[in-house]
């Protein structure tokens, strides 16, 4: 496979809605890797297939040390929101608060074809649901308008 580059707003393949992945095999598992790898070269803690230029229903992400690989997620909320300032590897530069669920329960696919399910509440539902937000073509700029003041990054780069 050629080294995984980041693609960066406005590049069409953000706006796709991206397919289900049907085939769990090694393959799957390298793809995963190397977009780990990317996501923390970039200082990411959440990375989505299309934003290294693949239409595929798939992210990663990684916070406190503890990596997580979803594959052909679906949210389901709970009640309660709250906000929160993004950032966004493909928009760099940019932050919006964005207003979420504050907790979930995402269903998936792990990276060995695992039917999971995965509650979460916090960053870690904040970065579920912005990658899968990426999966269906969707932006942070789509939840609101750009911070004004962009010095100061929250270091919340999903
Ligand atoms: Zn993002």
């Amino acid at each position: 496979m050629s080294p995984l580059t980041l693609r960066v707003f406005p590049d069409a393949v953000l706006r796709d809605n991206c397919t289900p992945v049907e085939r769990f095999d090694s393959t799957l598992r390298d793809l995963l890797a190397e977009m780990l790898v990317l996501m923390r070269a970039r200082k990411g803690i959440g990375l989505a297939a299309p934003q290294v230029g693949l239409c595929q229903r798939l992210f990663v992400a990684e916070i406190e040390d503890r990596p997580l690989c979803v594959i052909n997620p679906t949210i389901q909320p709970l009640p309660g929101e709250a906000p929160f300032c993004e950032g966004c590897l493909s928009l760099p530069g940019v932050e919006v608060n964005v207003t979420r669920p504050a907790s979930i329960v995402a269903n998936g696919y792990d990276e060995h074809g695992q039917k999971r399910q995965w509650p979460a509440t916090g960053l870690w539902a904040r970065v579920i649901q912005h990658e899968t937000d990426h999966l269906n073509g969707v932006l942070i700029i789509d939840h609101g308008p750009p911070l004004a003041n962009t010095d100061s990054t929250t270091g919340n780069i999903l």
